[in-house]
């Protein structure tokens, strides 16, 4: 069941020590969202570690404390820690941090799947970002929102919502992102930051572009992070899903990228049909728009699984 904005206070009251995390592959919400909790945090005199199971793309190096972010290696604690699951909707999307949730804790998140694991939580899918979720908890707490905070969390915001051009972009939450331009967040210079390429993953772009294939009457678009195209695009995939789902027609785009021989990584895109279905057919979820997945099947079997799928619901 979900919490009030006090009970979370009176939770905070309770710790000193708190580790903060999010899922792997963290995006755009799940990094701005605990930059910003973490900056809070440490106002209120805590003593706070953020730790993710990933590489952070680079991307995000204009923003304060990214450097902070620690790998579960690095890190220890103890039951007297409380942990802090953000846009994340079990503590198994974390990785390895799972192992470092030793006490109790607090899942804040926004994802229809979300597997209700913690001892408090906050789980809004109506919102659409965990951004807009702790937009909201840091005007019900009173709390001082500096620029940093601003900054992280439009981008939160921003990017869980296509910069306010998909579906779940609501008047909530451009209210929540208007306020945090009121007070120093800048839409130009993070734009800027994220859409910012060098000019080999440009490059790397028009070789992925070469590998978008259509199905389902042109309604599906599909691009394979072959161990070849992730050659030329390193491992940060997240942004290229968006050129299949811009092609004309299409109503679901996707991207199958290699893992291991025996495992293919799954991220889904929609504009009618319900994606986080057809992730969860595969163990996986998300939102009913944006979802994902791990097939447990080599590349070329589990696009196969995947298109199968994505046809029947249509
Ligand atoms: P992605 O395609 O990885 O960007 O994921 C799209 C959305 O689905 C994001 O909000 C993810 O957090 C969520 N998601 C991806 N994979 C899973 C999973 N296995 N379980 C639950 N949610 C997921
Ligand atoms: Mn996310
Ligand atoms: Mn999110």
């Amino acid at each position: 069941m979900n919490c009030t904005s006090q009970d979370l206070q009176h939770v905070w009251n309770q710790y000193g020590s708190i580790m903060l995390t999010a899922h792997v592959s963290p995006d755009g919400d799940a990094i701005g969202s605990l930059l910003t909790l973490y900056h809070w945090l440490k106002t209120q005199g805590k003593h706070v570690v953020i730790v993710i199971d990933d590489d952070i793309d680079d991307k995000f190096n204009f923003l304060e404390d990214v450097n902070a972010i620690q790998k579960p290696a690095a890190v220890q604690t103890d039951d007297t820690w409380l942990s802090v699951v953000l846009d994340a909707t079990s503590s198994d999307r974390c990785g390895k941090v799972a192992a470092l949730m030793k006490g109790k804790v607090v899942n804040i998140d926004h994802h229809i799947s979300n597997e209700h694991f913690a001892d408090w939580e906050l789980v809004r899918p109506d919102m659409a970002a965990t951004g807009e979720i702790l937009t909201e908890l840091f005007q019900q707490w009173g709390a001082v929102m500096t620029a940093p905070m601003a900054d992280a969390l439009y981008m939160a915001i921003a990017t869980d919502c296509g910069f306010f051009k998909f579906s779940n972009t609501t008047g909530h939450t451009l209210r929540m992102a208007a306020s945090l331009v009121d007070n120093g967040a800048r839409p130009n210079i993070i734009s800027e930051h994220l859409e910012a390429q060098s000019l080999i993953k440009l490059r790397a772009l028009s070789e992925v572009l070469k590998h978008i294939e259509l199905f389902a009457g042109n309604t599906v678009a599909g691009i394979s992070f072959t161990p070849d195209v992730l050659k030329h695009t390193g491992e940060h995939t997240g942004g290229y899903i968006d050129y299949a789902r811009n092609v004309k027609g299409v109503d679901v785009a996707f991207t199958v990228k290699y893992i291991s021989d025996t495992e293919t990584r799954v991220s889904l895109r929609s504009k009618s049909i319900d994606v986080n279905a057809i992730a969860a057919t595969f163990g996986g979820g998300g939102h009913v728009r944006a979802a994902g997945c791990t097939i447990a099947a080599p590349l070329a079997k589990a696009k196969k699984m995947l298109v199968k799928e994505i046809i029947r619901d249509k």
